[in-house]
């Protein structure tokens, strides 16, 4: 059945397995194989060629070598875009390795453009430049911050993109709700402001559940599937949402860094994707419970998360399906309760990474974003919770037997000063 007709809650089961009817199978079947016998020296050739420049694999031709086309990752890929109503979904071995590509792939098509314009009469347009909007996930940041990829950055907030914008600019990046402070971002405003140049969102925390962004006006969904996709805490993995045309791009990059998903990453991802919804769902109705009752704790100073504002009018109501799982919050007692709190807690594992089935706690300025310039780093008092499929009251006492020791007092200034 075309998935265009079903509600995403039946896509996330069916969509990708389009074709284990005509193979006679009806779980996911996993190729582990690294290399495919060829038909012969042109056909396999052809097909080399179509896919190393971003294309699909030729019918008669084989998929010849897996670091060009697996697939179970193909089908996982299919799937994700169904997902988030896109023509195409690219996978990656990470998250980073997505983010890597997108950029990667961006600078290699405006310069295809330019050079093709320069020969033309026109002019190169100098060295490519990325517009990304703060705050980012930390590994985002440092990537970009790092000039490692040969892109200049401009770093800006939401409403200061159309003056970022160079003729030079290949991508402009955002990520909406923002690691790890929920911030939200009008995708739509960032659409405008960037005048034709792709915009890219990092999708992450909304999951295509919450959220769609290739519908908003973004040319890539980007998410480290690693999260909510995968749910378990078992596989990491990127994926990419976009058109064909600019899978074309992605693929061609990911061929010659090597940068694919292996195929069993793309078989627990692709599990994951069936429950994902209902993941979702429930984490999302914890973390709201949870969001609530942490704003009226006396150790707490602020809740982050999203709509917490009460405001009718907000971006939420525009461009999400709901706040999501993630909650923030700073603490009254500075860095010293932040360091208490993650080390008291017993049900929630104090640990890096979000989005699973069981619910996480770390401090984002000594790990997650560590890398990040010190302006643009969250505050030593604020600790990021991943809430899981726990009954919410069992995580409602394990919060609350590791705040209440805090009290309420301010922190020692020569304690705070002394750290990060
Ligand atoms: N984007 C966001 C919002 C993240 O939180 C992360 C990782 O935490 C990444 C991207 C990077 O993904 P990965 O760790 O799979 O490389």
């Amino acid at each position: 059945m075309n998935s265009e007709f079903l509600n995403p809650d039946s896509v996330a089961v069916h969509g990708g397995r389009e074709d284990l009817q005509a193979l006679g199978v009806h779980a996911l079947p996993l190729d582990l194989s690294t290399t495919n016998p060829l038909p012969d020296i042109e056909r396999g050739g052809d097909s080399y060629e179509s896919m190393a420049l971003g294309g699909h694999p030729l019918a008669d031709g084989g998929s010849v070598y897996a670091r060009l086309w697996n697939p179970t990752v193909a089908r996982f890929e299919c799937a994700l875009a169904q997902l988030e109503k896109a023509q195409a979904g690219v996978a990656f071995s990470s998250g980073m390795a997505a983010m890597t590509a997108a950029i990667l792939a961006s600078k290699a098509t405006a310069q295809a453009t330019a050079h093709a314009t320069a020969q033309d009469g026109g002019r190169s347009t100098g060295q490519p430049h990325v517009v990304a909007v703060r705050p980012l996930y930390g590994g985002t940041d440092h990537l970009l911050a790092s000039g490692l990829l040969g892109v200049e950055v401009t770093f800006c907030t939401e409403n200061e993109v159309a003056a970022a914008m160079r003729n030079s600019t290949v991508l402009v990046v955002l990520e909406t709700p923002a690691n790890p402070t929920l911030d939200l971002v009008d995708i739509r405003n960032v659409v405008a402001q960037a005048g034709g140049v792709d915009v890219l969102v990092d999708n992450t925390f909304a999951t295509p559940i919450l959220q769609n962004p290739i519908s908003l006006g973004a040319a890539m969904s980007l998410h480290s599937a690693t999260k909510y996709i995968g749910g378990h805490g078992d596989a990491v993995g990127g994926v990419i949402a976009c058109s064909e045309k600019t899978a074309e791009a992605l693929r061609r990059v990911r061929a010659i860094t090597g940068a694919i998903l292996h195929p069993l990453g793309a078989y627990l991802l692709h599990r994951g994707l069936t429950t994902l919804p209902i993941r979702v769902r429930s984490q999302q109705e914890s973390a709201r419970v949870i969001a609530a009752w942490l704003a009226n704790h006396p150790a707490v100073e602020k809740v982050y998360f999203p709509g917490s504002d009460g405001d009718p009018r907000s971006l939420l109501q525009h461009q999400m399906r709901g706040p999501g799982a993630m909650v923030a919050i700073t603490l009254r007692g500075g860095f010293d309760a932040a360091n208490r709190f993650t080390s008291a807690v017993q049900l929630f594992t104090h640990a890096v990474s979000l989005g699973g089935v069981d619910s996480l706690i770390q401090h984002p300025a000594a790990l997650t974003h560590r890398p990040v310039a010190p302006e643009a780093r969250p505050g030593a008092n604020l600790v990021r919770l991943s809430i899981g499929l726990e009954d919410v009251a069992d995580l409602i006492a394990d919060l609350d037997q590791a705040l209440s020791p805090l009290g309420c007092s301010a922190p020692d200034p020569r304690v705070e000063a002394a750290v990060l």
